[in-house]
């Protein structure tokens, strides 16, 4: 009975694994073909002050529309990407688009700033500082324009030679986030080092500002963990005029989420930004916006 049984365990095993198994050596091939097939765009989500409501700022984030499979989202691919050394072309395309995107936007009046996600395995390549240092020059665009986003676990992996990529990053001009804080566990020594200049708390921590009281501490000590190491501090996955209100008590610097704005195309943006963002009235203090 127990070997039937095992036996059966096995063979349901070996169904997933090998379905797994396609699915990951298709989407791989997909993968491949997406740039060449021209299937990826490029969304950009608005990023608000919450002094003042005003947007200078976006991040721009993948799109992968699949020919068979419809949309996928990036948090499906770009994982994968990065684990079969496929990132490096994906970032490459994203960079190009987006440099691209912001001559066409200054040469059209609106200059702004927009971050790009990376991944570790980007900025840990010794060639990436030339290539963002060349698509800047041939776009003519400044290099304080562009934000580079990596997360919190990503850096803290292989700190040295990670430290020098970033520094040569950051005397090129470009700016540096750390995106998703919070969820790894970053010694304050270690930040402290980063050459960094933005702090994106973890959209977790934001979400649940409203129920969870626990939050609110979290949240504070990481803005003043922030400003304490000279950095704007912004919070992600902001939804709600209360978690906006909150924030804007807490002094966070800026608001990223859905309550601004959904990610969306760059003309829709630049629309978008003709009506500007109405922004939630001031309120005298937190306990009146979380009771
Ligand atoms: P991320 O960099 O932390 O980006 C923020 C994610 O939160 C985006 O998901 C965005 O659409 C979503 N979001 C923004 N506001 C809200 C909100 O108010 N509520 C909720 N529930 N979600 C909100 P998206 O576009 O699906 O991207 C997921 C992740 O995939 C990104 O997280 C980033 O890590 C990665 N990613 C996206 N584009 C790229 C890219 O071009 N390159 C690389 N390397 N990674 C990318
Ligand atoms: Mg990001
Ligand atoms: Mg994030
Ligand atoms: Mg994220």
């Amino acid at each position: 009975y127990l070997a039937k049984r095992d036996h059966a365990a096995y063979a349901i095993y070996c169904t997933e694994t090998e379905t797994h198994r396609r699915n990951r050596t298709a989407l791989l091939a997909d993968l491949r073909e997406a740039i060449d097939g021209g299937q990826f765009r490029v969304h950009y989500q608005p990023k608000a002050l919450l002094r003042d409501g005003s947007v200078n700022k976006a991040e721009a984030l993948v799109r992968w529309t699949h020919p068979e499979r419809g949309w996928i989202t990036p948090d499906e691919f770009i994982p994968f990407a990065e684990q079969t050394g496929r990132l490096k072309s994906i970032t490459h395309w994203v960079l190009n688009e987006v440099v691209g995107q912001l001559a066409r936007w200054h040469d059209s009046g609106l200059t702004l700033c927009v971050s790009v996600n990376v991944g570790m395995s980007d900025v840990e390549d010794d060639a990436f500082v030339a290539f963002v240092d060349r698509v800047l020059r041939q776009h003519h665009v400044e290099p304080a324009q562009l934000c580079l986003e990596i997360t919190e676990t990503g850096m803290m992996h292989r700190p040295q030679q990670l430290l020098v990529n970033l520094d040569r990053l950051r005397q090129l001009g470009v700016s540096l986030s750390i995106d998703d804080f919070g969820n790894g566990y970053s010694s304050f020594g270690y930040l402290a080092q980063m050459p960094v200049h933005e702090l994106k708390i973890d959209r977790t921590f934001i979400e649940r500002l409203e129920h969870n009281f626990e939050n609110i501490s979290i949240v504070r000590s990481i803005i003043e963990l922030g400003h304490i190491l000279g950095l704007d501090v912004v919070a992600e996955g902001v939804e709600t005029q209360a978690i906006w209100q909150a924030l804007a008590v807490m002094g966070c610097d800026e608001a990223q989420g859905y309550l601004i704005a959904r990610p969306m195309p760059a003309d829709e943006l630049a629309h978008w930004l003709e009506k500007g963002f109405d922004m939630p009235p001031a309120v005298p203090n937190m306990a009146t916006v979380l009771s």
